[in-house]
Parts: C-alpha cells; sequence; structure tokens
C-alpha cells in the first residue's frame, strides 16, 4: 500500500497569494504587500508564501497558517530552519519552500 506524503505545492498563484495577503491584512498602499519580517513592501507577485506553523508540526496550507515574506526574509528564515532541522533530522520533505519564478 502506497501511502501518500501529504501533497506537494511548490507553486503558490497569484490568487492564492492574494488571499493569503488579504487574510493575514498584509495588503498595504497601492496594493502592495506587507512583508511580517522586515515590514517593506513589495508587489504581491514577488512574495513568497511561508507556513507559519510548518507542516512537519501539523501546519496547513490554510490562509490561517501562511503569510507573505519577501524573498530575502524568505530565505534567511528557511535557513534558520534548516539549521534546526539538522539538529532535530526531520523528513527531507519538509525543507520544500514555494519556488516562485517571476
Ligand atoms: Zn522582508
Amino acid at each position: 500500500m502506497v501511502k501518500k506524503k501529504g501533497r506537494p505545492r511548490l507553486k503558490w498563484s497569484l490568487k492564492d497569494k492574494e488571499i493569503v495577503a488579504r487574510y493575514q491584512g498584509q495588503i498595504g498602499l497601492f496594493g502592495n504587500v506587507i512583508c511580517r519580517i522586515c515590514g517593506r513592501s513589495f508587489p504581491l507577485d514577488i512574495m513568497e508564501v511561508d507556513h507559519i506553523k510548518p507542516i512537519s508540526q501539523g501546519g496547513t496550507d490554510q490562509p490561517s497558517n501562511l503569510q507573505l515574506l519577501c524573498p530575502a526574509c524568505n530565505r534567511k528564515k528557511s535557513r534558520k530552519k534548516t539549521q534546526r532541522t539538522k539538529v532535530t533530522a526531520y523528513n527531507p520533505l519538509d525543507f520544500r519552500a514555494p519556488i516562485i519564478r517571476i
């Protein structure tokens, strides 16, 4: 019996990101989105989706568990996650971060 380990969701559509931004109240002036970490605003299409509670800890893909970060902050955050992950040895699937190409 093959057990599926969640569904890989590597790409987020603009629509997805807009839903998250509205849900999290991250919409700023001119429709730009405010990064939760650095507080600067960026166009929606470059923002990256981050899981507030990682999937590995039971987090979901629901807007209530998602936030938008700018690429620089998301990279920093996932680097931290990776370091912590090394110590606790999580499933490698947990490393997947949304890959967004413009
Ligand atoms: Zn940022």
